[in-house]
Formats: structure tokens, C-alpha cells, sequence
């Protein structure tokens, strides 16, 4: 339907014909549904007792995990507030890691709130107005609800690490509680104090997994794993206390930028050319070799020539590097990338304990490990299968995640349900002297905190309204604030004595960015979709009346 204007009797055509449109309620209607839906879709799957998610993509590749995140972007959803859901998780993912099926929830359940107030009459600028002050205010409580962490206590990180992994099914507490050590390992190894805090780049911590083992058999290499193998057969294979050279240049006989053209006549000829390539390149390994290095990793490529003389002089080489690859081998040996072969120096080689090309199920890889203090390490995550791996794998980003942001805010928060509630109770507090019409709007709010304790509840059979009371008086007692639900259990206990605790930027992140995807779609009263509107079978809510 074109839209239509008219002003002192002029017609005029606005909108193309074939766009369609949604204005005011209805608009708002149906993107708090939308909204609601996305969310409702990974409910199912929090905390340790949350269900997995089974997805078939078009190309029919199979994943199941309990990623909010993972779940969401494998969901390809079309309508816009869906995006705007899923860009809530994609948000949580990047500046956490941990907590993206949490913040989706809450932005779904601050969204049917809303939605109730608005058919109460209050108007949407309220509501957001309402939400604002409390994502506000809420940063301010939380502060004074933060256990502060010291980086040497190992036990507290360590167990930060394993809650993140709780809901993954990536087997028991055992493996669960080993990888958590070597994550903090890790993390440990790579981070840096300085003037404003610790900093933590997490590109120092390359993640690759490999199918192929138990999880169990996951390791921490103190340097860095390249998915290559070693150029020339006659190269060794094991290189121990390894001298490393790491060049962005090609071992190769460079080609001319021209069509230059070579005129050869003779047999004589011929062979003279080749020995002066042959010669060049046997001078290329040479300053290799002069330099003292005895494994090379290379940006470019390397010719078979020059291979056939790397491996002649004992020096063995990886071609074709990846780029990033070569900046995490600075890193961890300490040799600098060295552009062209006449700067290469001894002072230039970077040092590792040892250098070995393993087969790892059916491919060659080179670790490079028991680097000097190494600034960049490899978690090699293994699984027995390739979604096992693949889901460890998305633990291990998400204990990463969660040390790093532990430290990086020095502070962490009771899980289980029980920040939650304590938010929510000083959040009614807040509503109650704001007063007006937000007041409203705030009560909402810390209803929808409410949601994270009332699905923890749900996935354990546990009936969620008996659960909330309960967990509601206790937290107005004396030593009541640390209170949520113990899911093995099936009781409400003290997180805290059970080890429950998560990253205070898990909570903080999450909030903040549900309040904001759910303003954003608050304030959305008009929806003009310039596509002419196509059937589609899964019925994704479109705009009224259709043209015909
Ligand atoms: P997210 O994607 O939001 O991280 P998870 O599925 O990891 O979702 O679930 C996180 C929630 O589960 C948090 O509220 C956390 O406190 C809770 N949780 C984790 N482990 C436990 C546990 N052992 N007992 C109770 N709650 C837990
Ligand atoms: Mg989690």
C-alpha cells in the first residue's frame, strides 16, 4: 500500500508501492512480540540445568549447544527486532564472552513488561524513561553488591571459570574444573598490569580445537600451535631449545613486475640461468643460516630449492604463515618479523623450549612450546567428536571471557538467581522515592531481573512463583543476600557457600545492553518496509493490510 498524504488538496505519493507499513500500537505490539519470542526461543537453555539447542543450517550442518549466542546466530532471523535481539547477545558475546543468554531473557522480559504498562495506558516514553533511571541506578547498587578479587586467589578464578562453563554439557566437574585451571593458566600467563588496571587482549590467547581425543586430553601450550606442516620431508621434525627466525619476505626468486622476456638460446644458456637462480636461493639460506636459527617460520613462500637447502643445513621451516599467526610467534618467543633477509640478525631469533610437528588426527601440526614467559599462549581444545569439541571450544571462549573480565573489573557477584533478586529488592526501594508514573516503569524493571532466578527454577522443576517468595524473605533477612537456588538440590541455599559467582561485567554488561536493545524498540512507533511484502511461510510478522 503506497502511503498516501494529502495537503490543500494535493495528493502525494510518499512511500513506493509495495511498502508496508505499521504505525503506533500496533507497531509496538508487534515488536514486543517479536521481542519476546526471540528470547523465549533460549529460555529453555540456562544455567546447568538448561536444555541444549539442536540447529540444522541451510547447508544442513549440524550444531547443538547452549550458547545463547551461537543459538541466535544460527537462528538467521529476518525481522528486524529479532536482529535487534540478536545483536543484544552478539554484544554480551564481544565485551564478555559469558552471560549472552541472560542478557537476551531480560531484554525479552523487559519488553513484555513494557508491554503490559503500555495497555495500562502509560505511555512508551515513560516506560523508557522508567528503564533508563534503572539501568542507571542499577549500576550503582551493583557496585555496592561486588566482591573484590585479588588476581592470587586462584581458587575464586578458577571457580569463576567453571560456573562459566556450567550450563555447556562438555562432560563432569572433573574435566569442567581442569580446563577452568588451565583458562586461568592462561590468562594468568598472558596479562599485563598496568597504570589503569590489568589488561588482558585475548587474541593472546589462541584457541584451536581438534576433534579426536577426550575433552580431558585439552591442553595449555606455553607458545603457540600452527596449523601447518613442516615444508620439505627431509626437515626435522623435532627441534629442541629452537633458535627462531621469523620472516615476511619470500624464499623464492622474485618475478618481474614487467613482461620482461628473457631470450635464451642454448642448452648452455639454460643451465647458466638456473645456476644463478639456484645460487640466489642457496644465498637466501645462507643468511638464514649465518643468523644461527634453526626453525623458520615464513609469511611468503618458499621455493623447493630453497627448501631442499633449509633441509639440507638442518633448518626446519613452515611457508605460508597466516599473518596473525606470526604476530602471536613474535609474541610468545620474542623474535621480531623481519622484512627482508639482510636485517636478519641473531638478536632478531626468538627462543622456544621445543618445536615439533605432531600428527594430530590425520594432519601435521607444529607447536611451538615451553616459550620464555611466552605473551601469547594456545589452549588446544580437544573434544572426541566434532561437536564435542566445538561446544568445548565455546566453553573455553567463554571462561576466557569470564577471568578477563573478572580482572580487568576486579569484582565478582553471587550467581544463582541471587544478584538478581538482591537488584531487584534495591531497585523497589528506588522506585518507591522516584514516585510518578516511573515509578511504574521501575517496579517493571526489577520484575523482569526476577526472570533469571524464575527460569534457573523452571529448568529445575522447580515451581518459579513458590521459589521467587521464598527467595524474596530471605533476602530481607540478616545474611539473606546471598541466597538463590541450588539446582542439584532443588532448594533455595547460599550461592556464595556453594561457589556459585560470576564476573561483576557479566551482570553489568548484560543489564546495560537489555535495557538499551529494549528502549531502542520501545521507541520504535512506525515501521515502513520499503520490500513489497512476499508470503512466507514462517509467517514472520509483517505489516497490515497486504495489497490485494
Ligand atoms: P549465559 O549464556 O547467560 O551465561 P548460562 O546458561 O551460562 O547462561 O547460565 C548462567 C546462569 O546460571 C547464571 O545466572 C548463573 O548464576 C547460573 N548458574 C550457573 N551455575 C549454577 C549453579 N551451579 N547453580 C545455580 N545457578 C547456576
Ligand atoms: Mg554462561
Amino acid at each position: 500500500m503506497a502511503e498516501e498524504s494529502r495537503l490543500g488538496g494535493q495528493q502525494v505519493m510518499v512511500l513506493p508501492e509495495g511498502a508496508t507499513r505499521l504505525l503506533g500500537r500496533d507497531a509496538q505490539h508487534t515488536n514486543i512480540a517479536v521481542g519476546y519470542a526471540v528470547a523465549s526461543i533460549i529460555r529453555t537453555t540456562l544455567g546447568p540445568k538448561g536444555m541444549d539447542k539442536l540447529l540444522v543450517s541451510d547447508l544442513g550442518d549440524v550444531t547443538i549447544t547452549n550458547d545463547g549466542a551461537t543459538i541466535l546466530d544460527e537462528l538467521n532471523a529476518d525481522h528486524p527486532v529479532a536482529k535487534i535481539m540478536v545483536e543484544v547477545a552478539k554484544t554480551q558475546d564481544k565485551e564478555v564472552g559469558d552471560g549472552t543468554t541472560t542478557s537476551v531473557i531480560l531484554a525479552g522480559e523487559l519488553l513484555k513488561n513494557a508491554g503490559d504498562l503500555i495497555d495500562q495506558g502509560i505511555h512508551p516514553t515513560i516506560v523508557i524513561k522508567g528503564y533508563k533511571m534503572s539501568a542507571q541506578k542499577l549500576q550503582e547498587i551493583l557496585k555496592t553488591k561486588t566482591k573484590k578479587i585479588d588476581i592470587k586467589d586462584r581458587k575464586t578464578l578458577e571457580r569463576i571459570a567453571q560456573i562459566s562453563m556450567a550450563s555447556k554439557n562438555i562432560g563432569g566437574e572433573e574435566e569442567k574444573s581442569n580446563i577452568a585451571k588451565l583458562v586461568v593458566d592462561a590468562v594468568l600467563q598472558v596479562i599485563e598490569e598496568t597504570e589503569e588496571g590489568y589488561k588482558i587482549d585475548k587474541d593472546d590467547i589462541k584457541i584451536e580445537k581438534k576433534s579426536g581425543a577426550p575433552i580431558g586430553e585439552t591442553q595449555l601450550i606455553r607458545g603457540i600451535l600452527v596449523d601447518k606442516e613442516f615444508a620439505h620431508p627431509g626437515m626435522p621434525k623435532k627441534i629442541e631449545n629452537a633458535k627462531i627466525a621469523l620472516i615476511d619476505a619470500s624464499l623464492e626468486i622474485e618475478k618481474t613486475e614487467t613482461d620482461a622476456r628473457i631470450e635464451i638460446t642454448s642448452p648452455e644458456q639454460m643451465e647458466a640461468f638456473l645456476k644463478q637462480e639456484e645460487k640466489m636461493l642457496k644465498e637466501m639460506v645462507e643468511k638464514i643460516k649465518a643468523s644461527g636459527a634453526n626453525v623458520v617460520f615464513c609469511q611468503k613462500g618458499i621455493d623447493d630449492v630453497a627448501q631442499h637447502y633449509l633441509a639440507k643445513y638442518g633448518i626446519s621451516a613452515v611457508r605460508r604463515v597466516k599473518k596473525s599467526d606470526m604476530e602471536k610467534l613474535a609474541k610468545a618467543t620474542g623474535a621480531r618479523i623481519v622484512t627482508s633477509l639482510d636485517d636478519l640478525t641473531e638478536k632478531d631469533l626468538g627462543f622456544a623450549g621445543l618445536v615439533e610437528e605432531r600428527k594430530i588426527v590425520g594432519e601435521q601440526m607444529v607447536f611451538v612450546e615451553n616459550c620464555k614467559n611466552p605473551k601469547s599462549v594456545t589452549l588446544f581444545v580437544r573434544g572426541s567428536t566434532e561437536h564435542v569439541a566445538d561446544e568445548a571450544e565455546r566453553s573455553v571462549v567463554d571462561a576466557v571471557g569470564s577471568i578477563t573480565a573478572t580482572l580487568e573489573e576486579k569484582g565478582y557477584v553471587i550467581g544463582g538467581g541471587a544478584i538478581e533478586i538482591e537488584l531487584a529488592k534495591e531497585l523497589r526501594k528506588y522506585a518507591e522515592q522516584v514516585g510518578g508514573k516511573e515509578q511504574l516503569a521501575i517496579q517493571a524493571f526489577a520484575d523482569a531481573l526476577e526472570i533469571v532466578p524464575k527460569t534457573l527454577a523452571e529448568t529445575a522443576g522447580m515451581d518459579p512463583v513458590d521459589v521467587l517468595v521464598q527467595l524474596r524473605t530471605k533476602h530481607q533477612k540478616d545474611k539473606g543476600e546471598t541466597f538463590g537456588i541450588n539446582l542439584y538440590e532443588n532448594k533455595i541455599d547460599d550461592m556464595e557457600k556453594l561457589g556459585v559467582i560470576e564476573p561483576l561485567k557479566t551482570v553489568r554488561t548484560a543489564i546495560a545492553s537489555a535495557s538499551e536493545a529494549a528502549e531502542m524498540i520501545l521507541r520504535i512507533d512506525d515501521m515502513i518496509s520499503a520490500k513489497a511484502k512476499t508470503p512466507s511461510p514462517g509467517g514472520a510478522p509483517g505489516g497490515e493490510g497486504s495489497e490485494e
